[in-house]
């Protein structure tokens, strides 16, 4: 059973940056306006969040990482409404069956806060008194410790970080109000800061750079025709004065991370037409679905997103950024 449940964990947790998405998702489900990262060894070592969340219930932590254990879902209908990020209560218990887990927290209105640490989805002994303030501040070390394949097959620990970094940038971009940091273990300097007061494209430019901010235009479309397609996107694209070798591009369903390559496919193909030096497109975009249009019971791991009359949508799309890019052409 311990074995079965190491290779179901190995695959929601596949590396350092996927255990780290679930924290964040976690914390801002807490309703978070401050995420602070720490990293030793590309996560490998260490990962440590700390949030200024709601912090989680003395009562709740014997229960914390037990499989399917959830403070956010209350029915099965549920699902269709749902509004936080997280509802399968997979990731704490995931995490604890491949790496050492624990837990500093404390809610409103208490005078301290408790420690706990877990193993394969079970409390260690008793949770601990301890000084704390509001919020929750998690540690996951050792990351595949009892797996020594998966271990032995991250070599390159400055790339895991990169992923890390990779992950907070977006999450930086698109949860305006909320601040992130992420730092190296032992170094002063973060790698990453973005402030809750500043505005996305302040956000923009602190973690991807000026060159990327400063071309940056405003784009915006809508369609609501059930036999066509129903949405709402947001968000901003570069001009045609920017110029890059790689897309980037940040984008958010309903508020979960995703990636689609037909979407990402069909904006490069737009920047590819319009412009003559065959230079790649810097996309954030925030599309919001009715919620029973996205398919949200996929499994975690999966960053590839599918959705009702997705076409439709691509095409809207690609439509409305042809637009903004010829208009800035000129
Ligand atoms: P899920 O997010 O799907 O509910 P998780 O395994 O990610 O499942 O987390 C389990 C539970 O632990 C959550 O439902 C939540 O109640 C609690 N929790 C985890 N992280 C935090 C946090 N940073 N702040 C407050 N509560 C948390
Ligand atoms: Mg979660």
């Amino acid at each position: 059973q311990e074995v079965v449940n190491r290779i179901a964990a190995g695959e929601v947790i596949q590396r350092p940056s996927s255990a780290l998405k679930e924290l964040i998702e976690n914390s801002l489900d807490a309703g978070a306006a401050a995420i602070n990262v720490v990293i030793k060894d590309g996560g490998l070592k260490m990962i440590q969040i700390t949030d200024n969340g709601h912090g989680i219930r003395p009562a709740d932590l014997p229960i914390l990482c037990e499989r399917h254990t959830t403070s956010k879902l209350k029915e099965f209908e549920d699902l269709q409404s749902i509004s936080t990020l997280g509802f399968r209560g997979e990731a704490l218990a995931s995490i604890t069956f491949v790496a050492h887990l624990s837990v500093v927290t404390m809610t409103a209105g208490q005078t301290h806060g408790y420690k706990a640490t877990y193993k394969d989805g079970v409390l260690e002994g008793e949770p601990k008194a301890c000084a704390a303030v509001k919020g929750t501040q998690i540690t996951v070390e050792n990351l595949f410790y009892n797996v020594t394949a998966r271990r032995k097959a991250f070599k390159n620990v400055g790339e895991e970080y990169s992923r890390i970094l990779d992950v907070i940038s977006r999450f930086a971009v698109h949860n305006e109000g909320v601040s992130f940091s992420c730092k190296k273990h032992g170094e002063n300097r973060a790698d990453i800061h973005t402030l809750a007061a500043s505005s996305r494209s302040e956000n923009i430019r602190s973690v991807y750079g000026s060159s990327v901010a400063r071309e940056l235009i405003p784009i915006e479309t809508s369609d609501d025709d059930p036999a066509r397609s129903r949405f709402k996107m947001g968000g901003c694209i570069s001009s045609a004065n920017y110029s890059a070798k790689k897309t980037i591009m940040v984008l958010f369903i309903n508020n979960r991370l995703v990636d689609c390559s037909p979407l990402k496919k069909a904006c490069e193909a737009v920047y590819a037409a319009i412009l003559p030096k065959a230079s790649k497109p810097f996309l954030y975009m925030s599309i919001t679905l009715p919620p029973e249009d996205v398919d949200v019971n996929v499994h975690p791991t999966k960053r590839e997103v599918s959705f009702l009359n997705q076409e439709a949508l691509i095409e809207a799309i690609q439509k409305a950024v042809e637009q903004k890019l010829l208009e800035s052409n000129t």
